[in-house]
């Protein structure tokens, strides 16, 4: 055994393949549990070239996908007020986040039903108290308004780095600009990485590499997909009617139109994006981060009738991805298949709010064999071929 408490030929417990959203959390998890940890990132920390960008994701305790989430919802905002402590850098802003759509859809059913089986504080907004209270957003008929007082906004680039500097300060090795070429199981309860040229023998691999997780195994390319996601900011007639505190985070589901947006938070606009409805990223390597004609045609047409309050011309765009699964829900756990490498990824464009509690609940299955809260729903198995 060497001095860090490692067995002879060993360079960590745990490689981190991929530096981004999931894999800091998962390092800054493994170091505070005092796991020797090595993390691998193909470009620097807190780029925008992936999943991570744009200033803002939305956190919502009522949860649009399914409330059993919120036991994982509620361990994650624990987290970022314990990553903020930690980093002494403000990580998440309360501005509630108001949910709009019709009372019978799915995604407000399972926002009613998170908010009454979990006792969550809110306000139901029928349609002519949503008007009077928020006329920045044109309703359409049959909609109304859940508004969920936990809801707010996390800053993504400094989480990325908070938590990779955090875990760094605790002993966890980080190499950026380093492709991992493969990772393989070598049977002596062993797992090889290749990177940037070297080899790296480790008993645990962490795969968290987004909208690249598809390629990584035949089974794998058809249970995530990478897919295109654009975000714009748009100048407001009234920048006070869109402050923090006059404006909460929104996300709205109706007629296909799945909008999402943010008050003020740069001091000049007010952002809003689209889920994935522009289309699959063929190969992530040569994604290309331009916005095309007719993106701008439909976020210009959406907020036009949507947001009568701001500007239809987008001040600005930003054009980044995120992996997704055939059911929207993630892929936590063993690979099938392949001992010791373990799946993080398949965020399928809400992971970003519950990145601490899934970091730590990776920690805890590499730990302890089993995470301390139920993630049965994200069992890999569900969406791949054994091997
Ligand atoms: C525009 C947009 C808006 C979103 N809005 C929200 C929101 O409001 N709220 C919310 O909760 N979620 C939101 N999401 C979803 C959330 O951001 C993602 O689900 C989450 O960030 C995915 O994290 P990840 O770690 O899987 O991927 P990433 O953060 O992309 O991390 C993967 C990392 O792996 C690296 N990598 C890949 N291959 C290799 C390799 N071979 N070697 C080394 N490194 C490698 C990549 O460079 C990258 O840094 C949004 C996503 C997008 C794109």
């Amino acid at each position: 055994m060497t001095a860090d408490g490692l067995d002879a030929g060993l360079d960590a417990e745990v490689a981190v393949v991929g530096v981004g959203t999931m894999g800091s959390m998962a390092l800054w998890a493994l170091a505070e549990a005092g796991v020797p940890a090595i993390g691998f990132e193909r470009f620097g920390l807190g780029h925008d070239r992936s999943a991570v960008g744009g200033e803002t994701r939305l956190f919502r305790m009522a949860y649009h996908e399914s409330p059993e989430y919120v036991p994982l919802l509620r361990q994650a905002r624990r987290l970022w007020g314990e990553l903020e402590r930690r980093s002494g850098i403000q990580l998440f802003t309360r501005t509630g986040c108001l949910s709009i759509g019709d009372p019978d859809s799915e995604p407000m059913r399972n926002v009613r039903e998170s908010i009454e089986a979990n006792d969550l504080p809110h306000e139901y907004l029928d349609a002519p108290t949503l008007r009077r209270r928020y006329p920045q957003h044109r309703l359409r008929p049959d909609e109304v308004g859940l508004l969920d007082l936990e809801g707010g906004a996390v800053r993504p680039e400094f989480a990325v780095l908070a938590a990779a500097e955090r875990a760094v300060e605790l002993g966890a090795r980080l190499h950026t600009d380093t492709v991992v070429d493969e990772v393989l199981p070598t049977g002596d309860d062993r797992v090889l990485v290749r990177a940037g040229g070297r080899e790296y023998r480790v008993r645990h691999a962490v795969l968290a590499t987004g909208p690249w997780l598809g390629r990584w195994l035949p089974g794998l390319d058809t249970a995530v997909t990478a897919r295109r996601l654009v975000l714009s900011w748009f100048a407001p007639h009234r920048p006070e009617e869109f402050a923090v505190g006059a404006f909460p985070s929104f996300i709205r589901d109706t007629d296909g139109t799945h909008l999402f947006g943010m008050p003020i938070m740069d001091g000049v606009s007010v952002k809003a994006g689209f889920g994935d409805q522009f289309g699959d990223v063929d190969d992530p390597d040569r994604f290309v981060r331009d916005v095309r004609p007719e993106e701008l045609g439909v976020l210009r047409d959406a907020v036009a009738e949507l947001l009568p309050g701001v500007r239809p011309d987008p001040i600005r765009v930003s054009v980044h991805m995120d992996g997704y699964t055939s059911d929207r829900h993630a892929l936590v756990g063993p690979l099938p298949g392949q001992p010791g490498v373990w799946l993080l990824g398949g965020f399928s464009g809400h992971g970003f709010k519950l990145s601490p509690a899934f970091g730590k609940i990776m920690a805890e299955l590499i730990i302890e064999g089993r995470p301390s809260l139920p993630i049965d729903r994200f069992d890999p198995k569900r969406l791949l071929v054994s091997g």
